[in-house]
């Protein structure tokens, strides 16, 4: 079939999967025409839509997930702590979708002196034209922060891809007072509040728990909105675990690293472990799990790349030891991130919504299947859609995220 002639929508009818959504995880029908989620129903008969082929598939057996948010990973390649030859590679497209993810929130680690925003921006804007949804943080681990055009409030105000400022307590050159902490607060209040976005400060924690103590002082006294702020690598180690989930308990949002294993870092929690404390001790909608893909560690030698489907393993695991039910855990790895940072129908499986849809099964252990704006781009764990700077076939063209 020729380029003119292919059609201009297609549909899918997913058939018979357990289909996790906002309250519960039932057997549902999905019917998706185009980008989006028409209908989840019980039982749909078939579907004849004049001038739109649709696809059957058989999800019966499968768990059906919103796609995975991962809101902090490094698209330009993170590192460069330890020298130049620490720097990492870009991710591609397929690195993140194998990995189940559909949305993704770049930021930069340790270098932002060769790794810029504005390398970060045009990166995510690659990842956007092949169909991920992608966005960035502005803001760094050091203080005073790098951004895009000088300054925190202009980036929120004038890029809808920047979702929130990323910042660190308890690091060489971070934050380290309760007064910067309280002025970054009002640059992200009043640069969301331009920008039209929800206030998101995304806080690196070091392994020292004198960092949760920073931000916690900085709640109490009043001057830092707890819902603003999301802090992140809570897993560290078990104290500074601890010290995430009392924070939690002023409204604080925490987030489990998927790539701060205790065989990389030795005394860190195993992030599942992790979410199924926090589960315990913290309402749902305030904990997340991301990927902290493109950053690495070295190991007798060498660097070990910390890859996208680290955040997958983590479900897996999740999944595996039933650590919640299916629909809390899609809140935790998908929709929690998506509603804190502004990011309109992704992260859930409703009508209307972006048909974003990670396949998987209950055990965890089956290969995923991944449907980005109404394509599978993943099937049984193979890409079909691969990034051009991967050296891999050229594309077809994706509908870009708008
Ligand atoms: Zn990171």
């Amino acid at each position: 079939m020729s380029p003119s002639s292919e059609p201009a929508v297609r549909a899918l009818l997913l058939r018979g999967g357990r289909v996790a959504g906002p309250s519960g995880t039932a057997v549902r029908d999905l019917l998706v025409v185009g980008a989006h989620v028409l209908t989840v129903d019980a039982d749909l008969p078939d579907v004849h839509l004049p001038g739109v082929p649709v696809t059957e598939v058989d999800l019966r057996g499968r768990l059906v997930l919103p796609a995975l948010v991962d809101q902090h990973s490094h698209p330009t390649g993170g590192g460069g702590g330890g020298g130049p030859h620490t720097q990492n590679l870009p991710i591609l497209f397929e690195q993140y979708t194998t990995a189940g993810i559909g949305a993704v929130v770049g930021c930069l680690g340790h270098d932002t002196v060769v790794r810029t925003h504005e390398a970060l921006l045009a990166r995510v804007r690659a990842l956007r034209a092949q169909g991920l949804s992608a966005y960035l943080f502005t803001g760094e681990i050091g203080h005073p922060p790098a951004t895009l055009t000088g300054d925190l409030r202009r980036d929120l105000t004038l890029f809808t891809e920047v979702r929130g400022v990323k910042a660190a307590v308890g690091e060489v050159g971070a934050v380290g007072t309760v007064d910067e902490l309280h002025r970054l607060a009002g640059a992200v209040a009043r640069g969301s509040r331009t920008g039209g976005k929800p206030p998101a400060l995304h806080l690196h924690l070091g392994a020292d728990p004198r960092g949760a103590a920073l931000v916690g002082r900085a709640v109490a006294d009043g001057l830092l909105p707890a819902a603003m702020v999301t802090i992140t690598h809570v897993n560290w180690n078990p104290e500074v675990l601890a010290a995430a989930t009392d924070l939690a308990r002023t409204g604080v949002h925490v987030d489990v690293t998927a790539c701060i294993l205790p065989e990389y870092f030795p005394g860190a929690v195993p992030p599942h472990r992790a979410v199924a404390e926090l589960l315990d001790r913290v309402p749902v909608e305030q904990i997340t799990v991301t990927s902290d893909a493109g950053g690495s560690h070295p190991h007798e030698g060498a660097l070990v790349p910390h890859r996208p489907v680290l955040l997958l393993d983590v479900l897996r695991r999740c999944l595996a030891e039933r650590v919640a039910a299916p629909h809390l855990l899609g809140a935790v790895f998908a929709g929690n991130a998506a509603r804190r940072l502004g990011l309109t129908g992704v992260g859930v499986v409703t009508p209307g919504a972006r048909a974003d849809l990670l396949v998987v099964d209950e055990s965890g252990r089956e290969p995923i299947s991944l449907v980005l704006g109404g394509r599978f781009v993943v099937e049984a764990g193979i890409p079909l859609v691969t990034d051009p700077i991967g050296g891999g076939p050229a594309p077809e063209p994706m509908e870009a995220v708008s």
